[in-house]
């Protein structure tokens, strides 16, 4: 049975089937819970990132042309350890990434076993189509082909599903793979996933890990000769960079970025519903998800009522290690972020907010916070603050709320709560990949589209979308009869 304990040793870059450990600098993972130092990975340089991209090139030329179902089967079994290791894998988002019980039990159980068990039907699904020909006697066949390489980095969030989601399809569809996890959780983001393809029975190089920071070995990926697709998921400003780089070597780039989501509470909502959705859509995994909530646009006439229930709700949260079953919230992942937040949190009261609840902090544990008198322009809702911080900011109008949702550069997922055909045509004229009516906004379906728009990204996940990001297509005709030419 794959073992993913966090107490292994971890101290190693995964390429061409090896576990290598360089004589070098490594980076310390720690549990933010405890800061404790739990692991150190290799700091994987831009010559490692070489050696995985000819491991992964010399592979795929092989792989491509495996039996579909044979790729399938890697997939199921790879799905088979996961169930096996459960627990442990669970344990290990914990301390890792200051996972909640609940969020680690939805990230393994309901996320990334939903997507592996659609990717599964990947290979053996019709990838062709034949378009008639105008030409008298000419057959057409448009097939669907790996794409090549594809690099992947992710992010520190949700780290196993956010890597997995990209690796599974990616190897599901005859293609390669060379991965950066983030370097908060270069083991359930990256190590521990070649753990699980390595006991499924995965040829060797088809997934190579190289742990490392981002500006250094994210950024060999990005402008690797051999990459054909990087797959990124992070912040806006980072993903830019990787366009670019990507662009620059005529590699296509699927890029899933920040957000900046309303939670819209329209005058006709059932206000009971509204802050049940918005108390979990704000403070599930401390607010850490891009999918999160970051500002709440409630019609006046709810206002108050609405900030008075979010505030009882915040107070009712249980703060505390993660390990707890019972704690809702666990610590936020490093200082930078948890700085970051406060500051926005603070800047906006400067501005006339209120602090009804919250805005401090004891180590990692940010303290769930309510903010009343919010306008758009204070920095905590105009800004991605990724964190347990609810700024509720009123409306008078309808178009009000529509003018305010739309108003960021950001375009990835939102809610509205309202009477039913209400609430439906103000989702249709809110400007984002996805969005969910009399619900909020974390959702993840393995077969829907997943992604955004305007500044939050570049393609689509999960289903047929992923298939057309990490294939290419290829026009073969047969000439039957003679032709004049
Ligand atoms: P980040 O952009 O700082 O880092 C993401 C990854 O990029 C990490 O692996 C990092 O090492 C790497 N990286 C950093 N600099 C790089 C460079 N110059 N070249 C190549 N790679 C580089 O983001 P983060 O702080 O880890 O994650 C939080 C952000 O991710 C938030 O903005 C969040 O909304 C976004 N996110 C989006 C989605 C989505 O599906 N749209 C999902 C999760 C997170």
């Amino acid at each position: 049975m794959v073992s993913v304990d966090i107490e292994k040793d971890w101290n190693h870059l995964y390429i061409d089937g090896e576990r290598r450990t360089p004589d070098r600098e490594t980076i310390e993972v720690e549990n933010p819970a405890t800061r404790e130092v739990i692991a150190e990975v290799p700091a994987g340089t831009a010559g490692d990132v070489d050696d995985a991209f000819a491991a992964a090139v010399e592979a795929q030329r092989e792989w491509r042309n495996r039996p579909p179902q044979e790729r399938a089967e890697v997939i199921q079994s790879v799905l088979h350890e996961l169930h096996e290791c459960e627990d442990e894998f669970a344990e290990l988002l914990v301390r890792e990434a200051g996972s909640t019980q609940l969020k680690a039990h939805v990230e393994l159980e309901v996320l990334a076993s939903g997507m592996l068990a659609e990717t599964a039907s990947f290979p053996t699904r019709s990838q062709g189509t034949k378009p008639e020909s105008v030409i008298p006697g000419k057959e057409n066949e448009v097939r669907r082909e790996p794409a090549g390489v594809v690099g992947i980095i992710s992010p520190w969030n949700v780290p196993f599903h956010l890597s997995m989601r990209a690796v599974a399809p990616a190897i599901a569809l005859g293609n390669a793979v060379v991965l950066k996890p983030a370097e908060e959780t270069s083991i359930s983001g990256g190590l521990a996933i070649a753990e699980l393809f390595e006991a499924a029975g995965l040829p060797e190089g088809l997934l190579n890990v190289v742990p490392g920071w981002g500006h250094e070995a994210g950024d060999a990926l990005a402008s690797h000769p051999d990459v054909d697709v990087v797959s990124f998921t992070g912040s806006t400003a980072v993903g830019r960079e990787v366009a670019k780089n990507a662009v620059d070597n005529l590699a296509l780039p699927a890029l899933e970025l920040g957000g900046n989501n309303a939670h819209v509470v329209l005058e006709d909502a059932d206000l009971d519903r509204a802050v049940d959705a918005g108390v979990f859509g704000s403070f599930m995994h401390q607010g850490q998800i891009c999918i999160s909530i970051n500002r709440h646009l409630v019609h006046e006439s709810l206002y108050d009522e609405y900030v008075e229930r979010m505030v009882e709700r915040a107070a009712a949260l249980e703060v505390g290690n993660p390990v707890d079953p019972e704690v809702d919230i666990g610590p936020v992942i490093k200082e930078e972020q948890r700085d970051k937040m406060l500051e926005f949190v603070r800047e906006s009261a400067n501005s006339g907010a209120t602090v009804e609840i919250g805005g401090t902090a004891d180590g990692l544990f940010v303290e769930p916070t309510v903010l009343s008198g919010v306008s758009n322009e204070m920095p905590a809702a105009c800004n991605e603050h990724f964190g347990p911080i609810v700024p509720v900011i009123p409306f008078e109008s309808t178009e009000e709320a529509i003018e305010l949702a739309n108003d960021t550069e950001m375009g990835l997922s939102g809610s509205v709560h309202g009477e039913l055909e209400h609430a439906r045509s103000v989702a249709e004229r809110i400007e984002t990949g996805m969005i969910h009516v009399n619900d909020q906004p974390i959702n993840d379906e393995p077969h829907v589209p997943f992604g955004g728009d305007k500044a939050s990204g570049i393609g689509r996940y999960n289903g047929e979308e992923i298939i057309r990001e990490f294939t290419k297509q290829k026009w073969i005709s047969v000439q039957h009869d003679e032709r004049e030419y």
